[in-house]
């Protein structure tokens, strides 16, 4: 250490290799093989600037400079490797929130991995009509099993499939629809703005709580387009509110030649009543009362990929998918692969099964308890790590139906000497990442949200807490 503050040393910086001698090294041959010259060669420029920077200042003596004259390749490679790792990495999700808009909502079914991987790695129909050889359209054919006599179009997600629809049919004209489910859904999804873009105008009708039919009736005039309803997934008005029935505003719609809309959120295609959440409408109860169209998210209850649906008559959906719009919000052959295989598994009656959004609903409280159990007795011995196993909460989620809980068992996480956000910190900064939840103080950890093939990891991250770990 006697070098610190001393004036630099001609000498010490002499020492520093050039970017060119470097290289012409075996090893930097190696690495630029594997992450490319350009890589390599800013990698390596910065490095030697710091360590430039590091003798001048005097913040490093000569023996420290021959250890970092001695690393210099493994400093360059761990700068290489961090810098072309993909941002989008996985991680474990203990906060119990099943649907997480921030953790990439919905993990999509073994079927639908499986598809993604067979049409990404091969040629496929994706336009071609396999019997005549003549060009086809992107569909999925196995929707339109879960919806007879209707019509199908799927584009990149249901924002995009409301402001087609808007598009295609308010163009100009104005869009009916109820003040009370004009509430902001979400952060990101703004009716009002999506109406806009669209060239939709807005007519809002009745009051934030109430709203009858003949709200909507008198509002119809020579410019209306379409009457929209909104399915309120994300906030719950209670107590003294009123709004018009979907069969009333079917009827409406019928009497004057106007299509009826309804954006269903979440788009629940099984009731989830017996596995202790509130009776919700499902798609199929909208659909029966002869609405023209409705649409939903394939990333949320649904539990595949990114996507919006629309189903609808033969005559709505074709009118959407003449809209040039329609090519612009198509979606890919991956999002089509994984779609299909997740619409199968409701196709064959074992969504709850299969499905990983819904297999988490379905799981009772009891097995999660047993899980949490497991996972504390393994860590029991661990020096200054607090665990206990308590009642929770955990939560359907963002944009799906994020009031709505569910009984769980969490374990709680303390941790000797560190508070609740820096035990946190510690966990997200394992690999993988480990995001859970502050309540109290306290981290909570759900696992009705972590798969059990990541219980290992769980494990591994909560051990990093332990006394004396830096
Ligand atoms: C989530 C949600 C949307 C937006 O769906 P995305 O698939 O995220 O575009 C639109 N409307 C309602 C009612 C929603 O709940």
């Amino acid at each position: 250490m006697s070098a610190r503050h001393e004036k630099p040393s001609g000498q010490s910086l002499s020492r520093l290799p050039s970017v060119e001698h470097l290289l012409q090294k075996k090893e930097f041959l190696v690495l630029a093989e594997k992450f490319g010259r350009r890589e390599l060669l800013f990698a390596t420029r910065s490095v030697l600037a710091e360590q430039r920077e590091a003798v001048r200042q005097g913040r490093i003596d000569e023996e420290e400079l021959d250890h970092a004259l001695a690393c210099l390749e493994d400093s360059v490679r761990a700068r290489l490797t961090s810098a072309t790792d993909p941002s989008l990495t996985p991680l474990v999700n203990a906060t119990g929130i099943i649907v997480h808009t921030n953790l990439g909502r919905a993990p999509l079914s073994e079927a639908a991995i499986e598809a993604v991987a067979l049409i990404a790695s091969s040629y496929n129909n994706l336009e071609l009509d396999i019997r005549s050889g003549k060009r086809g359209h992107r569909g999925t054919y196995i929707l339109g099993r879960l919806f007879p006599g209707r019509e199908i179009l799927v584009v990149n997600n249901n924002a995009a499939a409301v402001l087609l629809a808007l598009n295609s049919f308010a163009l100009s004209r104005e869009v009916i629809i109820s003040r009370g489910e004009l509430v902001e859904i979400g952060g990101s999804f703004r009716v009002p703005d999506i109406l806009e873009r669209s060239g939709a105008r807005l007519r809002e009708v009745g009051t934030t709580n109430k709203t009858r039919i003949a709200d909507y009736e008198a509002a119809i005039n020579s410019s209306t387009g379409l009457i929209l309803r909104v399915h309120p997934s994300n906030f719950r008005m209670i107590g003294f509110t009123e709004s018009a029935s979907t069969e009333e505003l079917v009827a409406l719609g019928r009497a004057h030649g106007l299509p009826v809309i309804e954006d269903f959120g979440s788009g629940n295609l099984v009731s989830l009543a017996a596995h202790g959440l509130p009776e919700e409408p499902v798609v199929e109860t909208s659909l029966k009362t002869g609405i023209d169209m409705v649409s939903f998210s394939g990333d949320k209850l649904l539990g595949g990929p990114q996507a919006g649906i629309l189903v609808g008559t033969p005559e709505r959906i074709s009118v959407c998918r003449k809209n040039p719009l329609a090519r612009a919000l198509r979606v890919d052959k991956l999002t089509l692969a994984a779609l299909e295989a997740t619409v199968s598994a409701f196709v064959r009656e074992r969504p709850l099964e299969e499905i990983p959004v819904l297999k988490m609903i379905a799981t009772p409280a009891s097995e999660i308890r047993t899980r949490c159990r497991h996972i504390t007795a393994e860590l029991e011995a661990v020096a200054g790590l607090d665990l206990s196993v308590e009642e929770g909460l955990s939560k359907v989620g963002g944009g799906a139906a994020p009031e709505e809980e569910i009984p769980t068992f969490v374990i709680s996480v303390g941790a000797e000497g560190l508070s609740a956000q820096q035990v946190h910190e510690r966990l997200r900064s394992q690999s993988p990442p480990v995001v859970a939840r502050i309540a109290e103080d306290r981290v909570l950890i759900d696992l009705r949200t972590v798969f059990p093939r990541q219980e290992g990891a769980l494990l591994a991250a909560l051990s990093s807490l332990k006394r004396g770990q830096d």
